[in-house]
């Protein structure tokens, strides 16, 4: 049986394409690193709808940690494989470069690229067997056009939209696809420190966008419509891009 997994998938975005991918009959696997409340809300909310779900706790940044956990669950399910990957999971630690911490460097490129490094190629191999898979990776505005205080966030995902192109090229003949997706400003905890009324005068939409409009969008690239579409960065971002 094909399954999805959605990392960081216990808030946020993470939680509105959970819901979204379980709504088009995907069983999927909601990972998180900590907030496992979170994890079980969603799991709840896939469950009201009709779809199914389990969480997987695991920090994708630990090599050993996305290795023990995966292996795991693939000894728990020896007939199935994920064909869905949306590498979701992601921290903000911003501060201005002249000040900025080793730590703050480091956890955010490690939880982004190191995410995205550890999980895709644990996964990759049953998606090449196969011949199937569709791989989305959430970058954001903040890696298209860069944004002062970011550095580090600018850097790791950017870093992602250049890896999502050259992985698209490797496994395009294999019938999986790669693509990212770039929001801009959506409602969600990691934006809630924010001046979101000054903010949304920058916008030309005037408003954050929502989890789902983010999820319909990786739904569509996830879905066999999108079979043509490799290797592309999409901004979902109220026009700022
Ligand atoms: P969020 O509300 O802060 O949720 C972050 C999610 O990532 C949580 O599920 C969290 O799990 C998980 N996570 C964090 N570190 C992890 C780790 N090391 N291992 C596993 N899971 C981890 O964030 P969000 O706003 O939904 O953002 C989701 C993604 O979209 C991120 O990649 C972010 O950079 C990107 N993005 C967001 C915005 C925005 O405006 N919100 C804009 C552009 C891009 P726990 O619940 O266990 O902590």
């Amino acid at each position: 049986m094909r399954y999805a997994l959605v990392t960081g998938g216990s808030r946020g975005i993470g939680r509105a394409v959970s819901l979204r991918l379980a709504q088009s009959g995907l069983p999927v696997v909601v990972n998180y690193v900590n907030n496992e409340v979170a994890a079980d809300e969603t799991l709840a909310l896939i469950r009201q709808a009709g779809g199914q779900a389990e969480k997987l706790r695991f920090d994708v940044a630990s090599p050993e940690a996305v290795e023990e956990a995966l292996a795991r669950w693939s000894e728990a399910h020896p007939e199935d494989f994920f064909s869905v990957l949306v590498n979701n999971a992601g921290i903000r630690r911003d501060n201005l470069m002249v000040f900025m911490q080793n730590e703050e460097w480091h956890s955010v490129m490690d939880t982004t690229m190191g995410g995205f490094f550890y999980v895709t190629r644990r996964l990759l191999k049953d998606m090449i067997t196969h011949r199937e898979g569709r791989i989305v990776n959430m970058a954001s505005l903040s890696g298209l056009k860069g944004m002062a205080g970011q550095v580090n966030y600018s850097a790791a995902k950017a870093a992602l939209i250049g890896a999502t192109r050259a992985l698209a090229l490797e496994l395009a003949p294999r019938r999986i696809t790669v693509n990212a997706v770039a929001p801009g400003f959506i409602e969600t905890d990691m934006t809630r420190d924010l001046d979101r009324e000054a903010l949304k005068r920058l916008i030309p939409a005037r408003r954050f966008g929502r989890p789902e409009e983010v999820a319909a969008l990786v739904a569509f690239l996830t879905s066999p419509e999108a079979s043509y579409i490799t290797g592309q960065v999409i901004a979902a971002d109220g026009g700022m891009n």
